[in-house]
């Protein structure tokens, strides 16, 4: 039987210990504080189109194959487990406020067809009867039928769960020496703290962000997720089943500053999100939370084989809730010894000069 040693207890870590544990695998989990990282904030937005960012196109196959999975396993997790993980078949709507705010999302369009994914232009009025909580100033936008969102928070509680159900154990130690594990395969899936872990230092950096939770108490809610830019600045609404809201998010390059948010971030992104739901006011606000997503240079996720009983599975940056589906699967395959084509562009060794995953092989 493989022993697999899986670093980090964030949705990633757990989705692929889980699966690991379904194919046969011994597996144990390392984490000090499961659910401590950004799995615990992340909005949940499941979004191949709508999180298209210029530069960033080699991620559009691996988004695409990952929201696709997302259906099937939310319904096995909820059949592991009897929670139900709010995974939200409503489509995506992003408007701009003023002239400026309508011509950026025209041009973001552009980059969001480029996925292949369906992507309908709205006029003001359509938008409006799609969204009827939408203000009657935004100018029309764009609909992503196929962008959808989960409730990350039970994901993770329900990783954990349906984990432990397959055998998986935990173990409290927290790591700083992959090669200090007894195990034949270890998974490197530490988000943010992959950087410190021996002897690889992966090129995960920090980027911090803040969301808000807001609870409806009877008042009317979005039936669709909102995107837009008010102003300039991009915001997103995420409702859920429960009567949960979620705005987000701001993007800061401050590295681990884990400080609350400022008085700043927080109004500005009642404001923008406001402006273009004005019945957001009427609602209560939970909380407000810090998070770091984990970034690399070229914010494409390290994923694949960093030698021949080491994987990456980390730098899943702003998409990480989106890629648990196609990141257990991809790491399944590299357990069975196989080596996908589709991870090429996520080779964890792209930043190490001189070295490639055919040499660290040998
Ligand atoms: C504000 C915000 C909004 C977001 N919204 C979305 C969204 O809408 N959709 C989406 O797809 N993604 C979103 N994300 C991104 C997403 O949250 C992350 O990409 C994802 O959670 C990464 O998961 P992970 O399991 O790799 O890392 P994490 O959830 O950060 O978990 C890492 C775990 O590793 C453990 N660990 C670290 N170092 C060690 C060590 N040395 N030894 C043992 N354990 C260790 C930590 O304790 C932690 O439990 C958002 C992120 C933020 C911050």
């Amino acid at each position: 039987m493989t022993r697999v040693a899986v670093i980090g207890a964030g949705s990633i870590g757990l989705a692929i210990a889980w699966r690991a544990a379904h194919a046969g695998a011994a597996v144990v989990v390392h984490d000090p504080a499961p659910g401590s990282g950004a799995s615990r904030v992340a909005a949940g937005m499941i979004a191949p189109a709508t999180e298209t960012h210029y530069g960033e196109q080699a991620l559009a196959p691996l988004m695409a194959a990952s929201a696709d999975a997302w259906p099937a396993f939310a319904a096995d997790l909820e059949q592991a487990t009897g929670l139900d993980v709010g995974f939200c078949d409503v489509p995506t709507l992003v408007v701009g406020l003023d002239d400026a705010d309508r011509a950026e999302v025209e041009h973001q369009a552009d980059l969001y067809r480029a996925t292949d994914r369906t992507v309908d232009t709205l006029t003001p009025r359509a938008a409006r009867q799609t969204e009827p909580l939408l203000s009657h100033r935004v100018r029309g936008g764009l609909l992503a039928p196929g962008d959808r969102a989960v409730d990350p928070r039970v994901v993770h509680k329900a990783l954990i769960i349906a984990a432990e159900h397959a055998g998986v154990q935990f173990h409290t130690a927290p790591v700083t020496d992959t090669t200090a594990l007894d195990a034949d395969q270890t998974v490197i899936a530490g988000g943010c703290g992959s950087a410190a872990l021996e002897p690889w230092r992966l090129s995960v950096r920090p980027v911090r962000g803040v969301v808000l939770r807001l609870r409806a108490e009877g008042q009317a809610v979005p039936r669709t997720t909102v995107r837009g830019f008010v102003k300039g600045h991009p915001i997103y609404i995420v409702t859920r089943s429960d009567g949960e809201i979620v705005i987000g998010a701001t993007s800061d390059e401050r590295g681990f500053d884990t400080r609350t948010a400022t008085a700043g971030a927080v109004h500005d992104l009642l404001r923008h999100a406001i402006e273009l739901v004005p019945e957001i006011a009427e609602y209560h606000l939970d909380e407000v939370s810090v998070g770091f997503r984990p970034a690399t240079p070229d914010n494409l996720p390290l994923l694949g084989r960093l030698d021949a009983r080491t994987i990456a599975a980390t730098g899943h940056y702003r998409n990480g809730i989106a890629l648990i589906p196609a990141t257990a699967t991809a790491v399944a395959a590299l357990i069975a010894g196989e080596d996908p084509d589709a991870l090429r562009p996520f080779d964890p060794h792209r930043f190490t000069p001189g070295r490639t995953v055919k040499e660290s092989h040998q």
